[in-house]
């Protein structure tokens, strides 16, 4: 390993100064659980790396009526499951933090390293799909938001300019019953990478009525939405039909590619069978449906 200068600033300030003066190998650390990883193989030799863990800002975890849920980027993923609001009001990202590697990763892990990182598998990422999730980014052209959806480019790329930071993300207030259901395979006992999930939202409306949302994780270059099932759990009430309908149109979403992990075929297969049981899970959990 090369030798690299290391500095923790204590504000988004101070992050932002360090950032207009950075190059190509100044790196940006979280939880550093991919990151240092990375550096200890060589694949990536920074100069500096940047602390971001002190700064109050990327710290956040607010919960308002009004405005929703703000996570700060540097939010381990421990944090959300000891959240009474997550858990009234977000429970999906609470079940995707339970799964997550080991207790040891879980506290180090940080909701925005895992949007940064821009794993086509990245598990909060799915869930935080589900919730029309927006990314509040600063850099020294000052602060810009955009949705969680524009903001992944594809397998480690996303819409952060070259000395930008992710300060946070915003999950909009629901105004109703939520409930959630994440059904995934990962490959071979205590493995931590998603081979295919689907993460499945509602929000009650009425009876056998609800908002629902849908994404998928290691089945695109990006995790990605499936609004075309959405569509249809929201056309009335729901049904077996529906249920099938919705599941196919994951599958039909579904991009999946062959790596060392597994195959495209078996991970298109997996699409609508884990679809249809995260859906079927909500529905148990919402209405009581297939009880
Ligand atoms: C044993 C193990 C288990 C794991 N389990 C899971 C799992 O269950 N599910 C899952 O999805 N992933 C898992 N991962 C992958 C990884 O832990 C997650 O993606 C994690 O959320 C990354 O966050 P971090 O804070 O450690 O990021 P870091 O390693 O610190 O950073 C990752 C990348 O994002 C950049 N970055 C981080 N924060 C910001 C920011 N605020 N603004 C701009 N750039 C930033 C960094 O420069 C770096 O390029 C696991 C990894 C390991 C080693």
């Amino acid at each position: 390993m090369q030798p690299f200068d290391y500095v923790r600033p204590r504000s988004l300030a101070e992050v932002a100064q360090l950032l207009e003066e950075a190059d190509a190998q100044t790196c940006i650390l979280a939880g550093g659980t991919h990151l240092l990883p990375e550096i200890e193989l060589g694949r990536i030799r920074p100069r500096l790396l940047i602390d971001i863990k002190a700064a109050p800002e990327l710290n956040e975890l607010r919960y308002t009526n009004s405005e929703g849920l703000t996570l700060g980027a540097a939010i381990p993923i421990s944090q959300l499951l000891t959240s009474p609001e997550v858990r009234r009001h977000y429970p999906l990202l609470q079940e995707v933090a339970r799964i997550w590697g080991s207790v040891q990763v879980r506290n180090r892990a940080t909701v925005g390293g895992n949007i940064c990182q821009a794993s086509p598998a990245a598990d909060m990422v799915t869930a935080l799909l589900c919730f029309d999730a927006e990314c509040r980014i600063f850099g020294p052209e000052g602060e810009r938001w955009t949705p969680l959806e524009r903001f992944l480019l594809g397998p480690g790329r996303t819409a952060l300019k070259p000395n930008e930071v992710l300060v946070s993300v915003r999950l909009p207030s629901l105004g109703g019953k939520s409930v959630g259901a994440y059904r995934f395979v990962r490959k071979g006992k205590g493995g931590h990478v998603t081979l295919a999930g689907v993460a499945v939202r509602a929000v009650a409306i009425s009876h056998g009525v609800a908002s629902w949302r849908m994404a998928l994780a290691g089945l695109a270059s990006s995790p990605k939405r499936v609004s075309e099932a959405e569509h249809i759990l929201e056309a009335g009430e729901l049904n077996e039909h529906a249920i099938h309908r919705a599941a196919q149109k994951a599958a039909d979403a579904a991009e999946p590619i062959d790596d060392a992990r597994a195959s495209a075929r078996y991970r298109a297969a997996l699409a609508p069978v884990l679809a249809e049981r995260s859906i079927r899970a909500v529905a148990r959990q919402m209405w009581g449906y297939g009880a």
